[in-house]
């Protein structure tokens, strides 16, 4: 990764459709080629792209969760190549470390999984994954998001050891993409930063789901306008000066 090169093109990768409608709006992104159910939208010379995971062929939903993110983020850099890569999505927020419903983080420290327990010597240190992230102070400070460390699992609730293993790992998000997209952005040598807006609280005792549906149109709004933000600020920049500039 060269720290001096400015950042020219900028991929986006999401989970849902009805997360990534008004990025694509706002910036006028038009479909463009994309293989496998991976749906691109890019504006001239694709500068900025956005990847959809796609829909299930059978079921007419989502392709959400992890496979589907590995798959999207791989054929992102094949077919684009952005200087970076930014997983935006909704995630849950624990009450315990100060997360509200609509709060907008940025990952800090490391992306790390809560449902990949393998208890052989160094492969149960592989399955949390642990993916290391840029340092975001700048970038938070700037864009006005909340910091905190994202753990990513296939499911959208969970069970009581997931729990012990997020509190373990001081997780303030719980998502079903963001450690896929870190670790194919580290396979590929690319410059990674998740973007997640709180749609429920999962130390609340209510229903994910039941909280997902009743606050997805809040949480999607907070989200696009941050990453809208942070797509304007980033743009023409250079590593160095994100990574670095604590002007
Ligand atoms: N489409 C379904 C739910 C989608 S799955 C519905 O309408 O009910 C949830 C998506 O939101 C995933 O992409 C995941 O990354 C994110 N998400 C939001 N809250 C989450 C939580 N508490 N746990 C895990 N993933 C969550």
């Amino acid at each position: 990764m060269n720290f001096n090169n400015k950042i020219e093109k900028i991929g986006i990768v999401f989970a849902m459709k009805g997360e990534a409608l008004p990025t694509i709006q706002h910036f006028k992104l038009e479909r463009i080629k994309g293989n496998y159910p991976i749906e691109l939208y890019g504006n001239a010379e694709n500068k900025i792209v956005v990847s959809l995971n796609g829909t299930c062929s059978v079921t007419g939903v989502d392709n959400v969760g992890t496979q589907p993110a590995t798959l999207n983020t791989y054929v992102l850099i094949n077919e684009v190549n952005p200087d970076i890569i930014i997983n935006a999505g909704t995630a849950g927020g624990f009450a315990h470390s100060g997360a509200k419903i609509g709060d907008v983080y940025i990952g800090s420290n490391r992306v790390v999984y809560h449902d990949r327990r393998i208890p052989l010597p160094n492969f149960d240190t592989y399955g949390i994954g642990n993916y290391e992230l840029i340092n975001t102070d700048f970038l938070a400070e700037r864009i006005g998001l909340k910091q905190g460390i994202i753990s990513t699992g296939n499911s959208l609730d969970h069970v009581d050891r997931d729990m012990q293993l997020m509190n373990q790992n001081n997780a303030s998000l719980k998502d079903m993409e963001a450690a896929s997209v870190a670790w194919v952005c580290q396979l590929m040598n690319k410059l990674f930063i998740p973007i997640k807006s709180v749609t429920d609280i999962v130390d609340s005792g209510i229903p994910t789901e039941i909280e997902f549906k009743a606050n997805f149109k809040l949480a999607t709004q907070n989200l696009n306008l941050k990453l809208i933000h942070l797509i304007d600020f980033i743009y023409q920049k250079s590593l160095e000066e994100i990574v670095s500039s604590k002007k």
